[in-house]
């Protein structure tokens, strides 16, 4: 069954009439976003970087904060959305700063649950890169959450996922960590 055709099943499954007129387009409409929201899986990480990686002589801390992200929640079909912020620590390479928000966007736009999300974005970052160390933190507001009322309004889920020298090194994690607590305060 085509899409627009499973939507006007499930709009009369809701007890509502597909046939009334602020009814009459939405199952093409839904169809067209949510292939907006998932196309990250028809992506590939080389595909939204392609060349945006460079030589550099840098071993200094990379970090971009406050990267926005909307994504869809696999066990509700409910958008989550917030912040990710993204560290990583040069080995002879650096990427494009405008590629990462595309590469968050690959692994937002689909259907996910944060901590893969996380982690996906981190291990994208250390396979275009293989940096020193790679850090990543979500930051998210989950709607299945917030509208059910299942907890507090404003309750908001942080992930991380910490590779290489952000593991291992301490310095480096509590430095990126300070970063990223700093934020909003
Ligand atoms: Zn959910």
């Amino acid at each position: 069954m085509k899409t627009p055709e499973l939507v006007r099943r499930l709009l009369e499954n809701l007890g509502e009439d597909p046939t009334r007129e602020g009814l009459l387009r939405t199952p093409e409409r839904v169809e067209r976003s949510l292939a907006e929201l998932t196309q990250g899986r028809t992506q590939t990480i080389e595909e939204v970087v392609g060349h945006g990686v460079f030589e550099e002589d840098c071993s200094e801390m990379v970090v971009v904060k406050d990267i926005e992200f909307y994504s869809l929640c696999e066990h509700h079909l409910l958008p989550f959305f917030g912040r990710v912020h993204v560290a990583y620590i040069p080995n002879g390479k650096i990427v494009g700063l405008s590629k990462l928000p595309r590469i968050v966007d690959v692994f937002a736009r689909r259907l996910q649950v944060q901590e893969r999300m996380t982690v996906q974005i981190a291990e994208a970052i250390q396979q275009v890169l293989q940096p020193k160390g790679v850090g990543v933190v979500a930051d998210a507001s989950h709607l299945c959450m917030m509208m059910r009322g299942v907890q507090k309004q404003n309750s908001s889920t942080m992930t991380s996922c910490l590779l290489g020298s952000f593991r291992s090194d301490f310095r480096t994690r509590s430095e990126f960590l300070g970063l990223v607590r700093s934020i909003g305060t």
